[in-house]
């Protein structure tokens, strides 16, 4: 929306609009908004997640843009679930693993699904915007594959129309890729570390914010084990969590550690948790009443194609956004409400550069 003030603009999708895996993102987006939080204190948590393998300079760009491009998505009619605090309103901040303070925007337990669905109802907007479903992006043209001998730079794509098998050719100068694995040039791909973990049952990722609101860990037989582990108990940053039941579970031999929030009122979890509440119950576990069965679960690529904050890539002409991109904030691992962050503000700065960059040339 915010390209399509400098041209038109084309996105593009390989299935339909709204099957993303922002909209399975149920914790929220991390930013500071609370006066007992700081920018300094969020840099810091991210650095200390990221293990010595952050861009801080990233961090802090992202980190302070985050109020901003928040308040965009408030505009855009994104309502963060808020609470009354003496006689007046204000966000209802999530704690997650590794962040020292309250400051995770949330929607329930549906923040992402919440975040798409004002964005495409936007989109749907917009006189410049065409929204291509089902189209399968399958090749970057670049300069060099035409055999042009100027400089290499990105000129478009050619996606496989899935509704007439044809594949058509886009030509644009600006593309943004919002994942798919580089076809232009092998030395893009900025390899950290493949995934990390958070904690799901078989087949379903259990929020970070279950954890947050006070969530415990126990073994098999019903110890909190996680003080074994980290001081923050519970509460430390996913991939120790993640190791903590892998060891857990060699150990005991059984097939699973179990998640107990049990001790919170049955209406503060369905109001907050609704979403994980009906999925548990699904799977036959009712939240409220006994503790939720979990495996460390693969759940997010850190690395990417390496760009700069603004998702450029050194492939001119090419922009990488989001969990496809490896900006350098996340390093060896993503503070939990992070990615969405990163996806909204770098798109952002996108724009602000590459319409900076053409009022230069
Ligand atoms: C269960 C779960 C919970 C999560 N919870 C949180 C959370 O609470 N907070 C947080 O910050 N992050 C969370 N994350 C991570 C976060 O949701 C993702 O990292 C983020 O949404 C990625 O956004 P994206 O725009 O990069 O990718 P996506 O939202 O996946 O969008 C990518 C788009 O590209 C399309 N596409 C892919 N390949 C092609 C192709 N070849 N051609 C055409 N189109 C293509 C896809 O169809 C899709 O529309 C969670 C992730 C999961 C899976």
């Amino acid at each position: 929306m915010k390209a399509a003030k400098h041209g038109s603009v084309a996105v593009i999708t390989k299935r339909k609009g709204p099957d993303t895996n922002t909209a399975w993102a149920q914790g929220g987006i991390a930013c500071v908004t609370s006066d007992e939080d700081s920018f300094e204190l969020h840099v810091r948590d991210t650095l200390e997640a990221g293990a010595g393998l952050c861009d801080e300079n990233v961090v802090r760009t992202i980190v302070m843009e985050a109020p901003a491009r928040i308040q965009d998505l408030v505009g855009l009619g994104v309502h963060f679930d808020e609470r009354e605090v003496s006689g007046h309103r204000e966000f209802d901040l999530g704690r997650e693993g590794g962040h020292s303070k309250r400051r995770v925007l949330h929607v329930q337990d549906v923040t992402g699904k919440e975040i798409e669905n004002a964005l495409l109802k936007e989109l749907g907007r917009q006189p410049h915007v065409d929204l291509l479903e089902n189209h399968m992006a399958v090749d970057l043209i670049t300069a060099a594959k035409l055999g042009f001998a100027a400089e290499d730079r990105c000129l478009g794509i050619y996606v496989l129309d899935e509704n007439t098998s044809g594949v058509e050719t886009i030509r644009s100068d600006r593309i943004a890729w919002a994942e798919l694995a580089s076809r232009a040039r092998g030395f893009l791909w900025e390899n950290a570390f493949d995934r990390q973990h958070c904690i799901g049952m078989e087949e379903y990722d259990v929020s970070e914010a279950v954890r947050g609101e006070g969530g415990i860990l126990r073994n098999n037989r019903g110890k909190d084990f996680m003080k074994r582990y980290d001081p923050r108990g519970s509460l430390a940053p996913r991939d120790i969590v993640a190791r903590a039941i892998d060891a857990e579970i060699k150990r005991s031999g059984a097939q699973c550690v179990f998640l107990d929030i049990t001790d919170k009122p049955v209406e503060f979890l369905r109001e907050r948790f609704p979403n994980i509440y009906e999925t548990c119950l699904r799977f036959g576990i009712d939240m409220t009443k006994q503790p939720i069965p979990v495996v460390p679960a693969a759940h997010y690529q850190c690395g990417g194609i390496k760009t700069d904050v603004n998702g450029a890539t050194d492939l001119p002409g090419l922009y990488a956004i989001g969990e496809v991109g490896c900006t350098g904030l996340h390093g060896a691992n993503r503070l939990a409400s992070n990615s969405l962050l990163e996806g909204l503000v770098v798109a952002a700065m996108s724009i602000f550069a590459a319409s900076a960059r053409d009022v230069l040339a």
